[in-house]
């Protein structure tokens, strides 16, 4: 049987959302190759209802290990020790760099082939198929593992979270050995460096400042703006904005930054690089601010506002504020 197994990063009791999109994946790849979907969690006392939980995504089994999470070596051994004693042809990452470093470590001790940043995955006559864009995503190279596992790693945020309605999931604890290299590293403390408290990858709105912002303090008229729609926006940037240091590197959106997929992406200053493109280009609507009517953001934006951000964006500032004060 064709069973994927499903990384799930956990942290103070939640699912990761990109594992949540992973675990939907596998789940409906799965499917399609007549298989199983199980997900696997490390941790420390991990909630059985969390693992079970995972079952509304669609995985049949959570397979739950006792261990340092957040660390890749640890994962390495749990997940080799799933599939050596399992019936599982692929194991899916949702990406991110834990994902990357588990999915690399694991093909190295597999031998198993592995692709990354993968943006869409297919089955095809009882196989999967993975695409991954190449040549500053300007070409699409399609991939078929010829090893006896094959390990998938998606592009953060490329995989559709889809609430199935699943039963739980049968939760199975699953006992693995620790290499001695892979209890070297502890985990000091688990955090990320923000501009803001807000989890940009979750974020449902995105107020993203460019060069167009002029200096670092222009980004105060981005964060008014996040800060007026709420909790659920935050602050990103460019990586132009983000090398001349105007705001940190945690925000940059992008191909050699995060890729996002909010509701709303609205763009300040921003010509919309392809570089730039590839980071954000899935968000549900994209509104962009430039003064130049032909800055290639226009071109794949579902409002554009030809004018100045600085007298804008304190419009719209205002503008969300009486809203919501009504
Ligand atoms: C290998 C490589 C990797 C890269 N990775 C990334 C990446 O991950 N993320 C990324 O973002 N970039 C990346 N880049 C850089 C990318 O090519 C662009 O240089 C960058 O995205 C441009 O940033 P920007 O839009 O802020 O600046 P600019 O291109 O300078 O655009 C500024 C825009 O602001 C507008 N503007 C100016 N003043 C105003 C105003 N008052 N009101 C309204 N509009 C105004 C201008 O018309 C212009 O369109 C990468 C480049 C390379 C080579």
């Amino acid at each position: 049987m064709a069973n994927i197994l499903v990384y799930a990063l956990h942290y103070d009791g939640a699912i990761n959302k990109n594992s949540l999109g992973a675990v939907s994946e596998g789940a409906r790849l799965a499917e399609q190759l007549g298989g199983e979907a199980h997900a696997i969690l490390l941790g420390e006392n991990v909630p059985q209802d969390l693992a079970a939980s995972l079952g509304k995504y669609g995985a049949k089994k959570a397979l739950v290990a006792e261990g340092p999470e957040g660390l890749a070596q640890p994962l390495v051994d749990a997940m080799a020790a799933a599939i050596s004693g399992g019936d599982y042809k692929y194991a899916l990452f949702g990406g991110g760099l834990l994902g990357f470093e588990i999915g690399a470590g694991l093909a190295a001790r597999l031998g198993a082939g592995v692709v990354m940043e993968v943006t869409n995955v297919r089955a095809e006559n009882g196989e999967l198929i993975a695409e991954r864009p190449i040549l500053g995503d300007s070409s699409i190279s399609e991939v078929k593992y010829r090893s006896e596992v094959g390990i998938v790693i998606g592009r953060l945020n490329a995989f559709e979270i889809k609430d199935v309605g699943g039963a739980d999931a049968q939760v199975e604890a699953l006992s693995f050995e620790l290499s001695p290299h892979a209890s070297q590293a502890t985990m000091i403390t688990r955090g990320e460096q923000r501009g803001a408290d807000v989890d940009i990858e979750g974020a449902d709105i995105l107020v993203a400042g460019g060069r167009g912002l002029g200096k670092a303090e222009g980004f105060q008229l981005a964060e008014e703006l996040a800060a007026a729609f709420g909790t659920s926006a935050a602050v990103a940037a460019t990586r132009a904005v983000v090398d001349a240091g105007w705001y940190p590197y945690a925000a940059q959106i992008g191909q050699t930054g995060k890729t996002v997929a909010p509701k709303l992406y609205l763009a300040a200053g921003i010509s919309g690089a392809i570089q730039h493109k590839v980071g954000m280009q899935a968000s549900e609507n994209i509104v962009a601010i430039n003064k130049d009517a032909n800055a290639p953001i226009f071109e794949f934006s579902d409002l554009g506002i030809v004018g100045d951000l600085n007298k804008i964006l304190p419009k719209l500032t205002e503008a969300v504020k009486a809203k919501k004060a009504s």
